[in-house]
């Protein structure tokens, strides 16, 4: 039945010999040729065309934004609906999981090398991959007792099945990959010891810590960072509370989801702008409005009242001004309002962990581990990837981080082979 549905998606590809959706993937996918031998029932070939870029394809077919990128490039979707190339990617990263059709090792570059990989997110397990695919001994250190970073503890379960990351990620481990889990850098051990005992090492740490409002009574009881709820999954009890919600991105729209499921009284999200704007996928809003999640729009939060604990948040109302044709918003006067509420939830974006802003390391104007086009940061022996460093935050472009860091680091080992020869 989903073989059959997936062939009639792959047949509605006109094959463009210019393959825009390569293009629009992060991970510069095969996606036109996969698609051709999926035409031509030949889905080993495929999978393994599919194995050349990524190692996350039934993830990745299932959670990516398709319609900013593959399928947003799609000459079908340019008169009527994009060629599902999200859900034949899925169909195949799945078929070689079931039909245990294990990675391939490519070369033997990278024999002899021993790299450190922290962190075990999207970008991590890529890169991990990707090195021990060349023959380098690859050990990733990771401080929880799982692997997948986000894709475990940040993408809810009701988005994405978690036995079916299990799956991918055991893939990839059958590469020979070293595993250490509940180590955490800056606390068990410190890129001193990881320099000394290393070759290289990769940092895909994933910036995972929610950002600061910066206003008034933001140290109450009941003010909350969005991101640290889904990861410590340390949610206070809701029943019978209102919930308000400080944002309009992703990361706002899982924590409301998430919540509305422990039987709150109400689940407000304030967004400053207008709904048009909420970067937020237009599909994760529709779900969140059906579930009966309550929106605020042009609604800006400047202060939370409360004498111990939250109690209300007064915002007030916005308005967009225009100077010279440039649209700007600002608040509107007197329009202050407070609405009661018992807990508060930061979902503005997310930083740096402190342990890992204190490295010693150099970082950019906007909190991020600083690197160079080929990935080093500002110490030689250290690589960093994801969204750590990097500034596009989706799984797809941390795994294709990871997969540029493999490369780089490969070729860093060797010319330090040759130096050592020469
Ligand atoms: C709620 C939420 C929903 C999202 N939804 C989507 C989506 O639908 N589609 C999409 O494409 N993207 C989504 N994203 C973004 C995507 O998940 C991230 O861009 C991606 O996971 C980043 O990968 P990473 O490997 O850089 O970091 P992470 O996934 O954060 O992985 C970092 C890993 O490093 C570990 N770590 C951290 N500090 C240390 C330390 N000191 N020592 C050892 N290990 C450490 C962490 O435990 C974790 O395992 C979402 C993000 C969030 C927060």
């Amino acid at each position: 039945m989903r073989e059959k549905r997936i062939e009639k998606f792959a047949n509605r590809c006109f094959g463009c010999s210019r393959k825009p959706c390569h293009f629009g993937c992060p991970l510069k996918n095969e996606i036109r040729d996969f698609i051709q031998l999926v035409k031509e029932k030949k889905i080993e070939d495929a999978c393994a065309i599919l194995d050349n870029t990524t190692v996350l394809p039934s993830i990745c077919g299932r959670i990516c934004p398709h319609e900013k990128q593959c399928q947003g490039s799609c000459i079908r979707g340019k008169r009527t609906r994009p060629v599902q190339i999200g859900r034949i990617e899925a169909y195949l990263g799945d078929y070689a999981i079931e039909h245990e059709i294990p990675l391939k090792k490519e070369s033997s570059k990278g024999k002899g090398f021993h790299v450190a990989v922290v962190g075990g997110g999207p970008a991590g397990l890529t890169c991990a991959a990707f090195l021990a695919k060349q023959g380098v001994e690859v050990t990733i250190y990771e401080k929880h007792a799982y692997l997948g970073g986000l894709l475990q503890h940040g993408i809810p379960s009701f988005r994405l099945n978690k036995t079916l990351l299990k799956k991918e990620i055991r893939r990839i481990l059958s590469l020979g990959i070293h595993v250490k889990l509940n180590q955490e850098l800056g606390v068990h051990f410190d890129l001193n010891f990881l320099e000394k005992k290393y070759d290289a090492v990769f940092l895909a740490v994933g910036a995972n810590h929610s950002k600061t409002l910066g206003i008034e009574g933001e140290e109450l009881e009941g003010v909350y960072g969005g991101n640290e709820l889904l990861e410590n999954m340390d949610h206070p009890n809701y029943q019978g509370k209102i919930v308000a919600i400080i944002g309009g991105g992703d990361v706002a729209m899982d924590v409301a989801r998430t919540i509305q499921r422990k039987k709150p009284k109400k689940v407000v999200v304030f967004y400053r702008r207008s709904e048009g704007e909420m970067p937020a996928e237009k599909v994760e809003i529709k779900h969140a409005k059906k579930e009966g999640i309550h929106f605020l729009f042009q609604a800006k939060p400047v202060r939370i009242l409360g004498k111990e604990k939250v109690e209300k948040i007064e915002y007030v109302k916005t308005k967009y001004t225009e100077k010279k044709e440039m649209k700007k918003l600002t608040s509107i006067k007197g329009s202050e309002k407070k609405y009661k509420v018992d807990y508060v939830i930061r979902c503005l974006g997310s930083c740096l962990e402190d342990q890992i802003q204190n490295l010693n390391l150099t970082y950019t104007e906007s909190g991020r581990i600083k690197i160079k086009e080929n990935r080093q940061t500002s110490k030689r022996k250290i690589f960093a990837g994801g969204d750590c460093a990097d500034t596009m935050h989706t799984v797809a472009w941390a795994s294709q981080a990871g997969k540029e860091a493999a490369f780089e680091i490969l070729d860093y080992l060797q010319k330090q082979k040759s130096k050592k020869r020469g």
